[in-house]
């Protein structure tokens, strides 16, 4: 604040000096531009500051929203104790029973599970075949090896 204070004085007494050619008062110059660069700075350290405080806001906000998430209802094993708690996969998620005072670690498996149906490797095969190649060179002569396995021709 003091180095603040001092820059816009030495910098204030500048701004006096070169146009001291033009106003004879070099008191009320350095006044003035003092003033006006004081009431500069602290507009723009306010507009950060709320800028800053909106930032933190939206943090806090996808904080709570991860949090969200994130949380899910755990029965435990005793059968009589449910709660909710969150749990991420990368991590040890453990807990111990409020009910049955005994400690457990969450096991979790992510497993893929297909929506979509099994490629058809036939009918790919073919529209590669009727493009030419597939960009992919790899894709395609894999395909065409799978197709000769599977009609056993190799
Ligand atoms: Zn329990």
């Amino acid at each position: 604040m003091l180095i603040s204070i001092l820059l816009v004085g030495i910098f204030s007494g500048g701004i006096a000096l070169l146009l001291s050619p033009f106003i004879p008062s070099w008191w009320t110059t350095f006044g003035i531009s003092f003033i006006a660069i004081f009431a500069g700075m602290f507009i723009r350290n306010s507009q950060k500051e709320r800028k800053i405080e909106a930032d933190q806001l939206e943090i806090y906000a996808k904080a709570d929203l991860l949090d969200h998430r994130n949380t899910v209802l755990i029965e435990c094993p005793c059968n009589n104790n449910s709660f909710s708690m969150q749990v991420y996969p990368n991590e040890l998620n453990s807990y111990t029973c409020t009910v049955c005072n005994n400690k457990f670690n969450l096991d979790l498996r992510i497993e893929p599970v297909l929506q979509t149906e099994p490629m058809n490797l036939d009918s790919a095969y073919s529209i590669f075949k009727e493009l030419g190649s597939h960009p992919d060179q790899k894709v395609f002569e894999e395909l065409s090896n799978k197709e000769q396995l599977h009609n056993g021709s190799v």
